[in-house]
C-alpha cells in the first residue's frame, strides 16, 4: 500500500510538532480517530532486502505509547539542555544493530541519537501495534455501523 499525500503530510506534521503531541498524550490517547492516525515513517533499512522496524502505516498512538512506555529503549537526553527527548522516528539496520532515534527537544534542538539494539526496539514497537489491533477493529466496526445506518437513513428518506 502506498501512502497518500495526506498521510505524508500528517507524518510531516507529527515530526514537526512531536514535542507538543507527546506532552498532551493523556489528553488524546482515548480518542480513536487521533490514536489511529496512520503515519508513513519509512523506518526501513534495505540492502537487497528490506527490513522494517514495523510495517507502515504505524498508528500515531501506538508509536507514541511505545516511546513513552519504554524510556530505556527510546528516550535520551538532549545534548544542548539535558531534557528528555522523545523521538518521532526510529531508523536503523538489523545487520549492524545501530538505530538512530530522530527527535526534537523542547529547547528547539533536533537531531538523532545513535544506539545499538535494532531487534529489541523493533519487537517492542511491533508488540505495541499488535496490542492495539483489537481496539482498532472495534474502532473500524463502529465506523462501518455508522455508515450502514446512514445508507439506511437515505433509503428510508427515499421511500417516504
Ligand atoms: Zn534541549
Amino acid at each position: 500500500m502506498r501512502p497518500t499525500e495526506e498521510q505524508r503530510f500528517l507524518t510531516q506534521l507529527f515530526y514537526r510538532h512531536s514535542v507538543e503531541i507527546y506532552a498532551r498524550f493523556d489528553d488524546w490517547k482515548d480518542i480513536d480517530k487521533f490514536y489511529f492516525i496512520p503515519l508513513y515513517m519509512e523506518m526501513t533499512y534495505s540492502c537487497g532486502w528490506v527490513a522494517e522496524m514495523a510495517p507502515d502505516p504505524v498508528w500515531l498512538g501506538s508509536f507514541v505509547r511505545c516511546t513513552l512506555e519504554h524510556p530505556e529503549l527510546f528516550q535520551y537526553n538532549c545534548p544542548d539542555c539535558g531534557k528528555v527527548v522523545h523521538p518521532y522516528r526510529y531508523v536503523g539496520s538489523p545487520l549492524s544493530g545501530i538505530v538512530h532515534l530522530e527527535g526534537r527537544c523542547e529547547c528547539g534542538w533536533h537531531g538523532n541519537e545513535e544506539v545499538s539494539g535494532w531487534r529489541i526496539r523493533a519487537s517492542a514497537l511491533r508488540r505495541q501495534i499488535n496490542g492495539d489491533k483489537f481496539r482498532y477493529c472495534k474502532h473500524k466496526l463502529k465506523h462501518c455501523i455508522l455508515k450502514d445506518s446512514m445508507i439506511g437513513e437515505v433509503l428510508e428518506w427515499m421511500r417516504r
